[in-house]
C-alpha cells in the first residue's frame, strides 16, 4: 500500500509515484530532430490505412456544430453499437478512448489498499489505474509472451478488486481462449470484477477467441472494453466503450464527465459502424502485413511471439535502443521493450506493404551489420 508522505506542495504519493504514459515519438518531432522529411510511425499501432471514408465525411458535417455540447448520453452511437453488439443500450459506458474507462474502473472500484491483478509485461495504465488509488497492483510474469491466467487466479485474494487481462495482449499480440477465460472468470470472487480489455480484437484470427458478450450477458462480474482507436482509425478522436451488465456501467457513467465524449468523435464512431468495408480491408492488409513480418523474421533468425494484433513483438538479438536509433535515422519509428526488462526485443505495428517492407528492409541491414 502506498504511504501517506505528501510532497511540500500537499500532493499525496498516489498522484507523485504516478509515471506518466510515455506515447510513442510523434513524426513530425523525428523530422525536425533528425532533419528527416520522410519519417512513418509503427509505434503506436494506429490503422496505416486511415479511417474510413464515411466516417471522415461525417467530422466534416460535424464540424459545422461544434457550437453545442455533445449529448452526454451518447445517445445515437449507444444506439448504433448496442444494435451492432447485439447487447442493450444499458450495457454500456463510452469514453473519451477505451483509456478513459480503464481511469473510471479504477475510480469507481479502487481504494487505498485495494489489489489489482495484471500481467507483466501488459498495457500500461492499468498500473497507473492502481497508483492514482492509492491500491497496489500485482504484476503476474507472462509464459511464452502470453498471460498466464492460472498463475494469475492463484494471486487473487480477498484484497483484490481488479484483474485486467489485455485480449490480445500489448505489447506482445499474444492471445488467450475462451476456455482459459471462462476458467478465469470462474475464479473471480463477487467484491471484484475481470476487466477484459479487446482493443485489438478485430484482428484476431483464431477461431477460440473468448466470446466475452456472452460472459457479459450471463451476468458476471466482468466489464469487456473495446476502442474505435484501432481497426476504425479514430485514435485522434478518443472513442472507447466498456460492456458490462448495468449495476457496473451504472457506477462507470454515475463516475464519468457529462460531456466525456465529444461531439465530432461521436460522429464519427457511428459512420465508422456503417461502414463494414473498411475494418474488412483493414484485417486483410494486417495479416498479410503479418506474414510479411515473420517471413523476414524467419529468414534472419530471429525470434517472434505469434501475434493476433496489428504488432508484432520481436527479439532483434542486440540491445534494442540501438537498433530502435538506427530505424529512426532510416526514418521508422518503433517501440523499444527495456521499458518491460525486455532488453533486446521491440515492439512494431504493422503497416502497408509499402511501410512494412521499409522497416524490414533497415532492420535486415542492422542485423546484418
Ligand atoms: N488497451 C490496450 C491494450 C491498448 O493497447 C490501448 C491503446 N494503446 C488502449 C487500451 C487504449 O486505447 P484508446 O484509449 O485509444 O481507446
Amino acid at each position: 500500500m502506498l504511504g501517506t508522505a505528501r510532497s511540500t506542495l500537499g500532493v499525496g504519493e498516489n498522484v507523485t509515484r504516478l509515471v506518466p504514459y510515455r506515447p510513442g515519438k510523434p513524426i513530425e518531432e523525428v523530422k525536425r530532430e533528425l532533419g528527416l522529411t520522410d519519417v512513418i510511425k509503427l509505434a503506436s499501432n494506429e490503422n496505416p490505412l486511415g479511417p474510413s471514408a464515411l466516417a471522415v465525411q461525417a467530422i466534416r458535417a460535424a464540424a459545422e456544430q461544434v457550437s453545442l455540447y455533445p449529448e452526454g448520453s451518447c445517445h445515437e452511437l449507444r444506439g448504433a453499437l448496442a444494435a451492432h453488439l447485439g447487447v442493450p443500450g444499458d450495457h454500456l459506458t463510452i469514453g473519451n478512448g477505451s483509456d478513459e474507462i480503464i481511469q473510471l474502473l479504477g475510480l469507481v472500484f479502487l481504494e487505498p489498499g485495494d489489489e489489482v491483478v495484471q500481467a507483466h509485461p501488459s498495457f500500461v495504465r492499468y498500473e497507473s489505474a492502481a497508483t492514482l488509488n492509492g491500491a497496489d497492483c500485482v504484476k503476474v510474469p507472462l509464459r511464452d509472451w502470453a498471460h498466464d491466467l492460472p498463475a494469475m487466479a492463484d494471486r487473487i485474494t480477498a484484497r483484490t478488486r481488479l484483474v485486467f487481462v489485455a485480449n490480445p495482449n500489448n505489447p506482445t499480440g499474444t492471445m488467450v481462449t475462451h476456455s482459459e477465460v471462462v476458467r478465469l472468470a470462474d475464479a473471480i470472487p463477487d467484491r471484484a470484477v475481470l476487466v477484459m480489455d479487446e482493443a485489438y480484437h478485430e484482428y484476431v484470427e483464431r477461431a477460440d477467441y473468448p466470446d466475452t458478450l456472452k460472459l457479459v450477458r450471463e451476468g458476471r462480474n466482468l466489464v469487456v472494453l473495446r476502442t474505435f482507436s484501432k481497426i476504425h482509425g479514430l485514435a485522434g478522436l478518443r472513442v472507447g466503450y466498456g460492456i458490462a451488465r448495468p449495476e457496473i456501467t451504472g457506477y462507470l457513467n454515475q463516475v464519468r464527465e457529462p460531456f466525456n465524449v465529444n461531439l465530432v468523435a461521436q460522429a464519427a464512431a457511428v459512420a465508422a459502424l456503417r461502414d463494414a468495408e473498411h475494418p474488412r480491408r483493414s484485417r486483410e492488409v494486417n495479416a498479410a502485413g503479418r506474414r510479411q513480418f515473420y517471413a523476414t523474421l524467419d529468414a534472419l533468425g530471429l525470434a517472434y511471439a505469434p501475434s493476433e494484433a496489428n504488432f508484432v513483438w520481436m527479439d532483434v538479438g542486440r540491445e534494442c535502443g540501438l537498433v530502435f536509433q538506427y530505424l529512426l535515422r532510416g526514418g521508422v519509428i518503433t517501440r523499444t521493450g527495456d521499458i518491460f526488462g525486455a532488453d533486446t526485443w521491440l515492439r512494431v505495428t504493422v503497416g502497408t506493404p509499402e511501410q512494412n517492407e521499409r522497416f524490414l528492409g533497415l532492420l535486415k541491414e542492422v542485423v546484418g551489420q
